[in-house]
């Protein structure tokens, strides 16, 4: 049950695509004062050492973080990104990468709130000490406490079992990731049932999803599967980095984030840097990505394929 730990994966092309689509959909919810409520069902420890034995086991990072990190000429929403893991590594060195908690603590204001769940009992700790370390550093730079101020909130528990609760936030405003595993085939149904539930308490929050493109049935159909949601709109992005093997032979060669109610600037952003993005990760001629956005019961599609 507990095999899964990000930090075999942390700053590999499926980090890189998730994190800076979250960045973006933060800096939207940012546009405006009113407070929002960042919901991350499925945190992780928050914080990952590319130099630790995990995260050097594989270097998956050599497949995402990697390539980008000396690159001075980047479209606006991929140097975001980039600009925030070099202000964590002030050193220069690629030495720490950020969890989608960190990335969202960074991102949100003072007055938005973090609720973060972690199942994993090693993870969940990690997320939980990341959080107070954050939290004194911030002390000694004169701002409030966070994690006494219940601007952010760790929990160990079940993401999936945990979201209701927490919809509809009180501002109405809201962005939830989810980003299970899936090595448990059981977490695509987890994920569309858990969305559908929290789209009838609350039908305008923004969601997204990230998820592997695998051979496996359940992840093959799963984005068509997304969009029978009742969400008024949608958008899915996926980013491929290599000619698809068959499973478990040459590691993972495509993500997608699939996001609910997206905001009105995404897709337009994604046009003009998803080619770019695969220009720098792509690693043989089977490099792609498509864009496909729709409305509810998908009347009005686009489709876009590169
Ligand atoms: N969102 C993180 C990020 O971008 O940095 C990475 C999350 S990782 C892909 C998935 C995490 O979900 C793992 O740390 C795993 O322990 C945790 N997990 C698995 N099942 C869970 C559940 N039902 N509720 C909460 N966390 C769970």
């Amino acid at each position: 049950m507990f095999s899964y730990r990000h930090a075999f994966h942390a700053g590999n092309h499926a980090d890189v695509l998730k994190h800076f689509v979250t960045i973006q959909l933060l800096q939207y919810l940012n546009q405006k004062d009113v407070a929002y409520s960042y919901i991350d069902t499925h945190s992780g420890a928050g914080v990952y050492e590319l130099d630790g034995a995990f995260a050097s086991k594989n270097a998956e990072y050599d497949t995402g973080i990697g390539p980008l990190w000396n690159l001075t000429d980047m479209p606006a929403p991929i140097k975001e990104y980039v600009d925030l893991i070099r202000a964590m590594n002030p050193s220069g060195k690629m030495r720490y990468y950020p969890g989608s908690p960190y990335i969202a603590d960074q991102v949100a204001r003072e007055q938005d709130r973090l609720r973060l769940f972690e199942l994993h009992p090693a993870d969940s700790k990690l997320l939980a000490d990341n959080f107070r370390k954050l939290d004194e550093h911030k002390a000694q730079q004169g701002f409030r406490s966070t994690v006494r101020g219940k601007r952010v909130l760790v929990t160990r528990g079940d993401g999936f079992a945990s979201l209701k609760a927490l919809l509809p936030p009180p501002s109405r405003r809201a962005l939830v990731l989810i980003d299970p595993p899936y090595e448990d085939k059981q977490d695509y149904k987890k994920t569309k049932d858990v969305l559908a539930e929290a789209l009838g308490r609350f039908p305008t929050g923004t969601y997204a999803v990230w998820y592997p493109l695998l051979q496996r049935m359940e992840s093959r159909q799963f984005a068509d599967k997304l969009k029978q949601l009742p969400a008024a709109n949608w958008l899915n992005v996926v980013l491929t980095i290599k000619k698809p093997l068959p499973d478990g032979i040459g590691g993972l060669h495509s993500s997608g984030m699939f996001i609910l109610n997206p905001p009105y600037t995404l897709e337009p952003m994604l046009k003009e840097v998803m080619p770019w993005l695969v220009k720098a990760l792509g690693q043989d001629a089977g490099a792609r990505f498509t864009l496909e956005s729709g409305t509810q019961a998908t009347a009005g599609r686009n489709t876009g394929e590169r």
